[in-house]
């Protein structure tokens, strides 16, 4: 009894001289090879060769720090909650006395990792920050031999003091928040002056 119409009749079709010597599909496979030696390389020869990304590709992480030096990241966990691939863990630490110039606010993350392994670059870990302290770049993860070089920790995620070691970031922040930063008023502006 046939139930649908999609059976199909087997065959069994001997194959021909020209199929049973192989060698004329081995020929014209051969033709497919050589015919690519002439067109255009779809490939590059990465790491020396990169290809131009856009100015908002979402890349390795960054850590920022304030106008002042200060990490701007308190710990508050919400870019872990969001990561979908589970990839942030951090450690919150008190701020002591002293320690104004460091942290920005009064709880920081002692140890923040992601795990570039799992990170698939949604860049929902930015989304969720209420501080503006993590962003994307158009920085690439460098490849490794060993999976534990992948868990970035604070040494290579915050950027660097120096003004000159800076992560532009100005690219991916809104207008309302390069708006927000020109008023000095507000303490998270406000250039550290140590006493
Ligand atoms: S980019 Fe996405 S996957 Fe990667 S750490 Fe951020 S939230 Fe997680
Ligand atoms: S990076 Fe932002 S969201 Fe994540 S813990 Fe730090 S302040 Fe919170």
């Amino acid at each position: 009894m046939q139930l649908t119409n999609r059976s199909k009749v087997v065959v069994n079709k001997q194959m021909t001289f020209k199929e049973r010597i192989y060698l004329p599909a081995i020929f014209s496979g051969m033709m497919i090879t050589l015919s690519h030696l002439f067109k255009k390389k779809v490939t590059i020869q990465y790491p020396e060769q990169t290809r131009p990304v856009s100015k908002i590709y979402r890349g390795q992480h960054v850590l920022k720090r304030d106008d002042a030096g200060a990490e701007r990241c308190t710990a508050c966990g919400l870019c872990a909650v969001a990561c979908p691939a589970e990839a942030i863990t951090m450690v919150a630490a008190e701020r002591k006395k002293g320690e104004e110039h460091l942290y920005r606010e009064e709880k920081y993350a002692a140890t923040y990792e992601i795990n570039m392994l799992r990170c698939i670059f949604c860049g929902d870990c930015e989304e969720a920050c209420p501080k503006e302290a993590i962003f994307l770049t158009d920085r690439k993860v460098d490849s490794e031999y060993q999976r534990k070089s992948f868990i970035y920790g604070k040494d290579i995620l915050v950027e660097g003091i120096d003004l000159a070691k800076r992560v532009d970031v100005s690219h991916r922040e809104t207008a309302e928040v390069a708006a927000f930063k020109t008023h000095k008023e507000y303490a998270h502006n406000k250039v550290y002056q140590k006493k």
